[in-house]
């Protein structure tokens, strides 16, 4: 069947071997986190809808700004490295390569071009993940108990950067060739899971039922993330950000102030979608202000709404800017409250 690539058995032991003979390479970064690789990705052509490349813009700008302020890498990719895997299969080829090409990323974090950091002060809990190999939001009561094909979502999560994932990924990608054999696989994966829709195999209902049918291999190596929004359905959170700015403040991550807001079937790029391309485009545009205002406010402006690019001034100018620069600070202003 399909191959991603010449088998790397030993990768572990190369990778290691790698980072002693390149120290100044670490995997580690200053403060002695691991080394994290943001990676999303969009269509190689413009977008049938050219609102959709404004927005694609929008969220890729919102990702370069996360990953300045928490010193992670990011790229965005472009191209489609397999032909065979074209959509929103291209993900896998391009993290095993990624993998591959940098020895020094301890993490790979995979998120969509359609999700959005909503809460810029939130950091991922890395050390909680030691001895896994696979974070990825869901619930384990959908997943084992109801083979729901919703039970864990594959716009946002993280592979260490390790054989396992090899293995893993290797084991997921055969079900992912363009033509009858991604077709043939949406139907096993429609007869498996729950609410599936008929269509061919996707890479979300794929995993998971990778994740159900080898549970004992794959299992102990994964953490289901549910106690923060790795990711976050957009519907039930982009109401509410206004009663969250009221209430809460960032760096909770939670329902509280969702850390990412995931359009999920909204389509801005392409022709057709699950959901209106107003209501989306109107979505985007609060989610990417409310996320946007908590980058601004550190230079002491602000959107005039969530429903506006334009903004407003919300600290005075000073003659003594360094002493203001305190205050300003997102997360001095997050352990203050
Ligand atoms: N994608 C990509 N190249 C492509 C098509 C899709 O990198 O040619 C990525 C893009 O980041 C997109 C993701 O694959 O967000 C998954 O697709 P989508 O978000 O449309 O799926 P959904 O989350 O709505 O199920
Ligand atoms: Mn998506």
């Amino acid at each position: 069947s399909y191959k991603l690539g010449p088998k790397v058995s030993d990768w572990d032991q190369q990778r290691d071997q790698w980072l002693i003979a390149n120290p100044g390479f670490p995997s580690r970064i200053a403060g002695g986190k691991p080394k994290i690789l943001l990676v999303t990705g969009s269509p190689p052509n413009p977008c049938d809808n050219p609102i959709g490349d404004h927005y694609l813009l929008k969220a890729t700008k919102n990702k370069i700004d996360y990953c300045r302020i928490h010193g992670i890498e990011i790229i965005h990719n472009m191209a489609h490295l397999d032909r065979e895997l074209a959509g929103y299969w291209a993900k896998l080829p391009l993290i095993r390569r990624l993998m591959l090409s940098h020895p020094e990323v301890e993490w790979i974090w995979w998120m969509d071009s359609d999700a959005l950091f909503t809460d810029m002060a939130f950091e991922i809990p890395v050390n909680k993940y030691e001895g896994y190999n696979l974070v990825i939001h869901g619930y384990p009561d959908l997943l084992f108990d109801q083979h729901s094909w919703i039970a864990l979502n594959t716009g946002s999560f993280l592979f260490r950067n390790c054989q396992w994932s090899l293995d893993l990924l290797d084991t997921w990608a055969p079900m992912g060739p363009k033509g009858p054999v991604r077709d043939e696989a949406g139907r096993i994966l429609t007869a498996s899971l729950k609410g599936r829709p008929a269509f061919e195999a996707d890479d979300q209902s794929a995993l998971i039922y990778l994740l159900l049918s080898q549970q004992e291999t794959w299992g102990a190596k994964v953490f289901i993330e549910n106690s923060y929004y790795l990711h976050g359905f957009w519907a039930g959170l982009v109401d509410k950000y206004e009663e969250m700015m009221e209430k809460h403040h960032p760096g909770l991550g939670d329902e509280r102030w969702p850390f990412v807001t995931h359009f999920v079937g909204c389509k801005p790029c392409g022709s057709y979608g699950d959901y209106p391309v107003e209501r989306c485009i109107s979505s985007m545009e609060r989610a990417f202000n409310f996320a946007d205002n908590q980058v601004l406010q550190i230079y002491g402006f602000a959107h005039k709404a969530l429903s506006s690019p334009k903004i407003k001034r919300i600290k005075n100018e000073t003659s003594t800017p360094l002493e203001a620069k305190e205050n300003l600070n997102l997360r001095a202003k997050i352990k203050t409250g």
